[in-house]
């Protein structure tokens, strides 16, 4: 096992993986910006490295930096968290380049993933069922375009091969909007992602968005840990999560849970991944693979009883995985809600000091959250301060929890989207279950204030 992790990470993914490193008796070497100085978990490390100023690119996004800290504190590893570089396949490539082991896939199984249409294309072979399309690039050619297009039927939707973060993506309607739209995503594509390939897909209607966790070591060993579902979205940004997703029988997920268990023998996946998939009528169709541990990763955890973090630390260091697909349990239900620092209905971003905060507890409830009494919400980076998880024995019993979580909870100082969370937990269709990933948006017209 390793004696010595850097974190490539702020914020409490940062203090999530301090915390599975003790567990596992690893040093945690944390680094930080200048505006994460005063950080619980940097504080509280044995050891610390300062790594540029407060804007990301100067700091969690500057690769020299983050590979000297880890020379000089002698780590061993690196865990890149979510988000910044933890996607990048350059910076997997150059911290094993370097001599570390990168805790997360190899840099081709990221490349791959990366570029969705390359990463379709792999799961088209691997026999995971994916949304009908162009089943690569869309070519020059309009007529074959329209030709495509027509077989597809429309609406269609017209994507970025390199997209994320739900940008680079136009809805099309209509044969007479197609070719404009078309070049429109390519331009925006190139300009902002350095890459204007674009492909087609069916426009789905009224999906929900469910997506399966996966392990796997190096050791050609891979199970799935369920489904979470994140259908509760604005603007593409999950905001609630939870597992299992309600009303989907597990017979269903088992197969679909099987073909990402292929795909990643196939792919010679290794660590913890997320296989993304819309689903309609009854049918799965996978949109994406995210190559690194998520911000709802918990819902997992706590009805699994696995901890994914360090399972992601584990398999790195050449364990093979402690557990066999059958070996997996599903145990009650859980839910998650993001805690951001932001206005909970404008969504303004409202950074600044937290004059008061008190966390909720008692059973079934975990916070992750690397915020305190005073802490300054730097504004640098993403609006997430934490979240709040519970855990009960029937979705029933979750939702009580949750509910009795937010009321608890206390923060001052600064606006939080906590309010949302509160009306949301007595939501009516909410509560039943089974939202589609339009619900919230349609909610939040409905509740103009
Ligand atoms: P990103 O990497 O930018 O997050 P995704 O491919 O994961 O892009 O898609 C983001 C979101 O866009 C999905 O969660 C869904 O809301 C919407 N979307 C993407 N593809 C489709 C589709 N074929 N039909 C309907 N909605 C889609």
């Amino acid at each position: 096992m390793f004696k010595k992790i850097l974190v490539a990470n702020r914020g409490e993914i940062a203090l999530r993986i301090q915390r599975a490193c003790r567990e596992l008796g690893i040093r945690a070497v944390m680094v930080y910006s200048e505006a994460d100085r005063e950080a619980k978990y940097v504080k509280l490390a044995e050891e610390a490295v300062c790594i540029g100023p407060a804007p990301s690119p100067a700091s969690y996004l500057n690769m020299p930096a983050i590979i000297s800290a880890a020379e000089v504190t002698d780590a061993e590893a690196i865990h890149p968290g979510y988000g910044f570089l933890s996607e990048n396949a350059d910076f997997a490539e150059r911290v094993e380049k370097s001599g570390f082991q990168f805790i997360g896939p190899t840099p081709e199984s990221i490349r791959i993933m990366g570029d969705k249409v390359s990463a379709k294309q792999a799961m088209i072979k691997a026999g995971v069922p994916c949304v009908p399309g162009s089943e690569g690039e869309l070519p020059d050619n309009p007529v074959e375009v329209r030709r495509m297009a027509k077989a597809v039927g429309y609406p269609v939707i017209i994507k970025a091969a390199g997209g994320g973060g739900g940008r680079g993506m136009r809805v099309v309607h209509t044969e007479a909007a197609l070719i404009n739209a078309v070049q429109m995503t390519k331009a925006e594509a190139g300009a902002a992602f350095g890459n204007p390939a674009v492909y087609m897909e069916k426009f789905l209607q009224n999906p929900r968005h469910i997506e399966i966790q996966v392990l796997a070591d190096k050791h050609k060993n891979a199970v799935y840990l369920w489904e979470r579902d994140c259908s509760m979205q604005r603007r593409h940004q999950k905001v609630i999560e939870e597992a299992p997703a309600p009303g989907i029988t597990r017979k269903l997920v088992e197969k679909i849970g099987d073909r990402c268990v292929a795909a990643c023998k196939r792919i010679g996946y290794r660590g913890a991944g997320t296989f993304e998939f819309l689903y309609e009528n009854g049918e799965f169709y996978f949109i994406e693979m995210n190559t690194r541990v998520q911000v709802e990763h918990p819902v997992t955890e706590l009805i699994t009883g696995i901890d994914i973090v360090k399972t992601q630390i584990t398999v790195a260091a050449g364990e093979k995985l402690p557990f066999k697909q059958g070996d997996i349990q599903l145990r009650g239900h859980a839910i998650e809600c993001r805690v951001n620092a932001e206005d909970p209905y404008t969504f303004v971003p409202s950074p600044g000091r937290i004059t008061l905060w008190h966390a909720p507890g008692g059973p079934g409830v975990r916070v992750d959250s690397h915020v305190y009494n005073n802490y300054f919400v730097p504004p640098n980076y993403d609006s997430m301060i934490g979240k709040i998880i519970v855990h009960g024995d029937t979705r029933e019993q979750a939702l009580a929890r949750m509910r009795g979580a937010l009321a608890e909870t206390v923060v001052e100082g600064i606006n939080t989207n906590i309010p949302l969370h509160r009306e949301l937990m007595v939501d009516a269709r909410f509560m039943e279950g089974g939202t589609n990933i339009h619900y919230l948006e349609e909610w939040l017209a409905h509740h103009k204030r």
